[in-house]
């Protein structure tokens, strides 16, 4: 979960760098690019438990339970720039991919529709 907050602030701290203040973007779509950000490290953690562990002890079940848990919470947020943005902005990676769906929030300050 810290890892996944983790990459949630990294994405907003790379917005200011490259030159979006706070601010200028609706806050759905800042916080529900942040999120996706963050589920996409909890997808990568996943993965390499996987390649990594085979692992069937009750702390590596744990583990699974727990990442699986907190995509479970990024996913069915109820509110609307943390649930309802990363919903949209999950729409428009999965339709544009990541790299696409950036460039476009920096060139014009919105998801791609
Ligand atoms: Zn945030």
């Amino acid at each position: 979960m810290t890892g996944a907050i983790l990459a949630h602030e990294m994405m907003h701290a790379w917005f200011r760098l490259r030159g979006i203040r706070t601010g200028q973007l609706e806050l759905k779509v800042e916080e529900g690019m942040c999120q996706v950000i963050g589920r996409k490290w909890l997808e990568w953690l996943e993965a390499q438990d996987r390649k990594t562990s085979s692992a069937i002890t009750e702390h590596a079940q744990f583990q699974r339970n727990l990442i699986e848990t907190y995509k479970y919470v990024v996913d069915m947020h109820s509110s609307y720039e943390y649930g309802h943005g990363f919903r949209e902005a999950k729409w428009a990676v999965e339709k544009y991919k990541l790299h696409r769906t950036i460039d476009h929030i920096l060139t014009y300050r919105k998801l791609p529709e």
